[in-house]
């Protein structure tokens, strides 16, 4: 039987996102990138009807997978494998550390708390000792195609790609945009098209800065007030007129620009100069 035919039995359930991924040239991709080592642990999130569970299962030491439906884990157990274990939880109440170093992470994630999950992985932009994230290597996940156009969105993509998504990824990880997934690879099809990232864990953050906790707050305000130039989208965060404008001066920074208009490094100059100066 075929994927397609061993989905259509089930009634998936909108709420939590179940569209099964049934097209195996798509599952062979995602294997492909994942690269699984034989002594590699793989945490898979959202796991659904096994399909790709039952092939990561011949190639890495030992896969956890965790699922949040009853049904779908009835149905992992039919999977014959001495190194898979079934943990039926939710992942964003789910402390990933416990599960060992340097983990690969395998998710078709459910599209409903993508943007949770992501930051449950990496933790926030000062958050320097997330656990979560210090014990994975690697992760490919499988989103919606906008949402994976924003994680590798710099500031020259088309607007609105980038944001706080693309500075979180690309802050941690490095990041590739590996294929374009149509809707009708999955069943039931959702309504938009998705795509597969690849994300390879930085041992250090992108940019080392003095203040963690104020280069979070300078990126949210230059992606908050998105019409406002980037003066006003400071002024307007709470950061001092006369702080900011000197800061903006003194990195020959045109204060008429937006704030995504400005690469995460110089993010990170703004960030250090403006602190200096308040
Ligand atoms: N990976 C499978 C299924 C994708 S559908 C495939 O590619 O075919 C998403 C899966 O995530 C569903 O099985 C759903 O039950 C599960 N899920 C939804 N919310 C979850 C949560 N909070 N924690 C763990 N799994 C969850």
């Amino acid at each position: 039987m075929n994927y397609y035919e061993r989905a259509k039995k089930y009634r998936a359930k909108k709420r939590l996102g179940q569209n099964f991924l049934t097209d195996s040239k798509c599952i062979e991709t995602i294997l492909d990138v994942s690269d699984i080592k034989k002594d590699d642990v793989v945490v898979e999130i959202g796991p659904g009807l096994g399909f790709v569970t039952e092939q990561l299962v011949k190639l890495a030491k030992k896969v956890y997978a965790i699922e949040i439906d009853e049904d779908m884990v009835n149905e992992l157990y039919k999977i014959d494998a001495d190194n898979l274990e079934i943990i039926h939880a939710d992942i964003l109440k789910t402390d990933i550390s416990k599960f060992g170093n340097n983990l690969k992470v395998v998710a078709n994630i459910p599209y409903y708390i993508t943007s949770p999950i992501i930051a449950h992985l990496l933790g926030e932009a000062d958050d320097l000792d997330n656990k979560n994230r210090k014990s994975l290597s690697q992760i490919v996940l499988t989103v919606q195609y906008e949402v994976a156009k924003r994680l590798t969105a710099n500031e020259k993509s088309p607007s609105k790609e980038f944001g706080l998504l693309s500075i979180l990824a690309q802050f941690w990880s490095d990041i590739e945009f590996v294929q374009k997934v149509p809707a009708r690879s999955f069943f039931p099809a959702p309504k938009v098209d998705s795509a597969i990232v690849k994300m390879i864990l930085k041992d250090k953050p992108l940019l080392e800065l003095t203040n963690y906790p104020f280069f979070r707050k300078v990126i949210k305000a230059c992606f908050a007030t998105r019409r406002k130039n980037i003066k006003n989208s400071l002024i307007n965060a709470g950061f001092a007129r006369n702080s900011v404008e000197k800061t903006l001066k003194e990195l020959s920074i045109n204060e008429n620009i937006r704030g995504e208009t400005l690469s995460i490094i110089q993010m990170g100059e703004l960030s250090e100069r403006l602190k200096d100066n308040l």
